[in-house]
């Protein structure tokens, strides 16, 4: 289960150029992956070769392309053990693929209904779902988390009732890294009745959820974040619940048949799918998974251990840094902070000798308002990174704390 990083880090174009004079070292891979050759050609053959609209044309080259986009489905299908294609919508990513079941869901709460959020969401997977509590008068209750970055699952057990409908948990934080347990987190509400929506866009990219065997009921990811383009994911449901959610958008591609009367929906996944969609985003969707796929999710997982082990280590020979998230099991995302600098300031600085971190809130401020911080740093590392560039970012991060102390 080894692979080859020099071979692999030549698949990706843009690692081989500079940022301030310095060889890039991309550290930000939890915002967003890069993009290797054979999804940046699958881009650019789509447009060169079969541009057309999709579903409902007779000539070859709509055909082609909604074959291809219908292919892509299938890859995807097959990729998270889907048990059928029209199971997976394709949206423009996790935050439209979350909106499209709360809002379903705000036309099948009532007053009373519980619904249950973990403390280390994502702004995405909280938001809408504030939305629809605040519409339908159900209660949005939140399972807490403890210091080392777990949720705990004692408290979790106590909220759930047989008045919780629906929980939405990220299967891995953005801003921690922690791996939640999700078969847990689903066997304990499924036996309160209650469904689950499992937030994948950190989990995607390094852990391949089986949603048969998992019994998931909704699970949610995005295409950037695991080599593909940006504004393209998917929803996978199970049928019978996505058949019970009312349309997200209304529009063309949706309906069955339209008069001024009324209007009847398409079946899935069409009913999910207003509008032209991202048809070369699907097919690239598919190309990336294809090419995570070649690799193998469990060696890329080992790899990335490595590095996240590497990494620990070296971090925790620096006075003062303060690693935030140290669930047991993590993936390869470092949150930090060292003494009272601002993790903007780190950030700045590190940006400047070459270095690509995310400093802020991560869109989970939940997180920082727990741990009573404005912020970290967050390093989070990809199966193309090296050890050596995590001793560049070490080597970097000691001459940024000199200069601000
Ligand atoms: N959930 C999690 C856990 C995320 O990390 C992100 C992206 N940072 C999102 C949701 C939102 O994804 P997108 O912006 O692609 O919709």
């Amino acid at each position: 289960m080894t692979i080859d990083v020099a071979a692999i880090r030549n698949d990706f174009p843009i690692l081989h150029r500079e940022v301030n004079g310095k060889p890039l070292v991309y550290f930000d891979n939890a915002a967003t992956s890069q993009t290797p050759k054979a999804v940046i050609d699958a881009l650019v053959d789509y447009y060169s070769n079969t541009n057309a609209n999709i579903h409902r044309g007779v000539h070859a080259l709509s055909q082609e392309a909604t074959d291809a986009f219908e292919q892509a489905r299938q890859k995807i299908q097959k990729h998270f053990n889907a048990a059928k294609p029209h199971e997976i919508i394709l949206t423009s990513g996790t935050t439209h693929s979350i909106n499209i079941v709360a809002s379903g869901y705000g036309a099948l709460l009532s007053p009373g209904d519980e619904l249950l959020v973990s403390a280390m969401e994502h702004h995405s997977n909280i938001v809408p779902w504030q939305m629809m509590a605040e519409k339908t008068g159900a209660k949005l209750q939140v399972i807490p988390m403890l210091p080392s970055g777990v949720l705990d699952m004692e408290a979790y057990q106590e909220l759930l009732s047989a008045n919780t409908r629906l929980v939405f948990v990220n299967h891995v934080s953005n801003a921690l890294g922690t791996v939640n347990p999700i078969a847990d987190i689903i066997d304990l509400a499924h036996a309160q009745g209650a469904h689950v929506l499992i937030d994948g866009a950190q989990a995607a990219p390094h852990i391949v959820a089986d949603v048969q065997a998992l019994d998931i009921d909704y699970y949610v990811t995005s295409a950037h974040k695991l080599c593909g383009p940006t504004g393209i994911g998917m929803l996978y449901g199970k049928e019978a619940l996505l058949n019970q959610l009312p349309p997200y958008q209304g529009g063309g591609e949706m309906i069955a048949e339209v008069t001024f009367e009324k209007t009847t929906y398409a079946d899935l996944p069409h009913k999910f799918e207003a509008g032209t969609p991202n048809i070369a985003g699907g097919i690239a969707f598919g190309a990336a998974l294809d090419y995570m796929n070649s690799i193998g999710f469990e060696a890329i997982a080992a790899y990335e251990h490595e590095l996240l082990s590497y990494a620990t280590t070296a971090l925790k020979k620096i006075p003062n840094l303060k690693i935030y998230g140290e669930a047991p099991e993590k993936t390869a995302v470092i949150s930090f902070n060292v003494g009272d600098i601002h993790p903007y300031d780190l950030g700045s600085i590190l940006d400047k000798l070459g270095i690509a971190v995310r400093t802020g809130h991560h869109c989970a401020q939940p997180i920082m308002d727990y741990y009573q911080i404005p912020g970290t740093v967050r390093a989070s590392f990809s199966f193309y990174n090296t050890t050596a560039e995590i001793d560049a970012m070490v080597a970097a991060l000691e001459r940024a704390i000199q200069m601000l102390t």
